[in-house]
């Protein structure tokens, strides 16, 4: 059983963007820039936002976090939002959700000029990747091709299985399998037999939400399992009294599969470097 490293992959981009944006400063050209929207003090979504801050400056880009008061109101926010879409400075812009309920999430994401679009959800760039055209993809989906590819997994004519359909994982997950020749089946909530799908899969995401959903009973040996789920749960004898899990009870899964990625440090910092590579990608644009 091969573990899929998040952590050791993230790390070998990390340094390669590194290396590209010193080059881009010997020719002269200006270092990419990362703006961040924040509203409120909400304790993860402030996590976030200084983790992608902190891994901006460790690869050499400029980064600019406006933390507004939560009560902000839609317009202003649309105006704020309006004048980075006209700041020729910065290449990238990401609104960190949720937003408070008096803001309409759609009306801001559609408001970001999608060429700064860095999370990749503005539509026209969701209809860019439907069509397997060039556009900045969502980072965590981003982020798992990423690492299938690092590891030279086989996806053509295999039967591919997200289990989820978020329009930030799931969905974008199932397109770009895809695009790389899968067989895809979702499934969802409303899934009947779940066990029919997840044992004939050659390769499951799963983005469900649900602490160790998926169990070894459930999966046919040899098969590939990226794990996407992040759940904190109560620990009492961790320091910080909370430990995170995945949807994957891994303990169980990596004694059948052929490969596996762990939760912490397999998706998780694959998307942080998803989000990178499209800033990347922004600047140079
Ligand atoms: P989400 O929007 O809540 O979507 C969850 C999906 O799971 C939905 O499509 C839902 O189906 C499906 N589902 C729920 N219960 C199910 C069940 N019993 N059987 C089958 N399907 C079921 O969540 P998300 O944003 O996609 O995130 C999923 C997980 O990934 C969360 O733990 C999140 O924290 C984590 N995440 C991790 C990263 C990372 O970087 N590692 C990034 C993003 C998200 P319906 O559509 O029918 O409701």
């Amino acid at each position: 059983m091969q573990i899929l490293n998040g952590n050791e992959v993230s790390q070998q981009l990390r340094n390669q963007i590194k290396t590209e944006v010193e080059s881009l400063i010997i020719q002269g050209k200006k270092r990419p820039h990362l703006a961040a929207i924040l509203v409120g003090n909400d304790g993860a979504s402030m996590t976030y936002v200084s983790a992608k801050a902190k891994d901006c400056k460790e690869v050499g880009f400029d980064s600019t976090v406006l933390h507004f008061d939560e009560n902000i109101t839609e317009i202003e926010l649309l105006k704020q939002v309006d004048s980075i879409n006209n700041n020729p400075d910065i290449d990238g812009l990401i609104v960190q959700l949720p937003l408070p309920k008096h803001i309409n999430e759609k009306k801001i994401t559609e408001a970001i000029n999608y060429r700064k679009d860095v999370d990749g959800f503005h539509p026209m760039n969701v209809g860019y990747m439907f069509k397997g055209l060039p556009c900045y993809l969502p980072a965590t989906p981003f982020g798992i091709i990423k690492l299938l590819e690092y590891y030279q997994i086989e996806t053509s004519g295999k039967h591919c299985v997200v289990i989820g359909r978020s329009d930030i994982v799931g969905k974008p997950a199932s397109i770009l399998m895809l695009q790389k020749n899968c067989t895809v089946s979702i499934c969802h909530s409303k899934t009947k037999n779940m066990h029919h799908f997840t044992s004939t899969a050659d390769i499951i995401i799963a983005a469900v939400g649900i602490p160790e959903f998926l169990k070894a009973d459930m999966v046919k040996p040899g098969c590939i399992i990226i794990d996407v789920g992040i759940t904190r749960v109560e620990d009492a004898t961790s320091k910080s009294g909370y430990r995170l899990k995945g949807d994957v009870d891994f303990a169980s899964c990596a004694e059948v599969a052929e490969a596996i990625t762990p939760v912490p440090g397999g998706v998780g910092p694959m998307t942080r470097v998803g989000l990178l590579l499209n800033t990347l990608h922004a600047a140079k644009n």
